[in-house]
């Protein structure tokens, strides 16, 4: 499935705030939405030529698209996937907003990246489609496969030892949410329940998105 390839720092810089796509650089003074930026690289602006000039307030709508481009860039993915996912949210029974956080949560690249195997979800991404995860024992190279409560999700014995994926344990300051337990070693890990809205930590205000979509 196809994903975004262009610069993503952009994709912070237009939603005026940080979203985390880049793994190390994301936490550094480089980091060009940061507060503690140096000056070099401070561009806390949106993007393009006249960035600065849209530093205004905006509608409601104006809003509520920004909330929706904000959630579909966080976990990568293109308007089309973003859409079919909130259309089965909205299926389902409970709250829309909520069932969509729900349905992104558990889509196997951001199991990966909540495991903290990969720095960022683009780099979870990329272990998911080059087959270092399996899921029940099986490799799947699917990021938007769907895990299910019970699911074992695991690193292939071979790539239980990667580099990248021991510096990132080692190093990334992120917690596992309370919906995933972890083995010893963290190189696999339980899918225990469904995560709840309490346990999603980004800052998105998903009845912003609902009431996008529901115009
Ligand atoms: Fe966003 Fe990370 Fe780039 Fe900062 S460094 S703008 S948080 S992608």
């Amino acid at each position: 499935m196809a994903r975004y390839t262009g610069p993503v720092c952009r994709l912070c810089r237009r939603e005026r705030t940080k979203l985390f796509l880049k793994g190390e650089r994301c936490y550094s003074m480089k980091c060009p939405v940061s507060e503690a930026a140096s000056d070099r690289h401070s561009r806390a602006y949106p993007p393009g030529e006249h960035g600065r000039d849209r530093m205004r307030q905006g509608s409601e709508y104006l809003s509520q698209l920004r909330e929706k481009q904000k959630a579909r860039r966080i976990y990568g993915l293109l308007e089309k996937q973003f859409r079919n996912l909130y259309a089965e949210a909205n299926r389902q029974p409970g709250i829309t907003g909520e069932n969509l956080l729900r349905l992104l949560e558990l889509r196997l690249d951001n199991v990966a990246f909540r495991a903290v195997w990969g720095a960022s979800r683009s780099q979870a991404r990329q272990l998911v489609r080059h087959g270092h995860v399996q899921v029940n024992g099986r490799r799947v190279t699917i990021p938007s496969y769907r895990v299910r409560v019970g699911d074992v999700v695991g690193l292939v014995p071979a790539s239980r030892q990667s580099f990248t994926v021991r510096r990132n344990l080692d190093t990334v300051d992120r917690q596992l949410p309370p919906w995933l337990e972890a083995n010893a070693d963290r190189t696999q890990v339980t899918v225990a329940n469904l995560p709840k809205r309490e346990h999603i930590d980004e800052p998105v205000r998903e009845q912003l998105i609902v009431e996008l979509y529901s115009k």
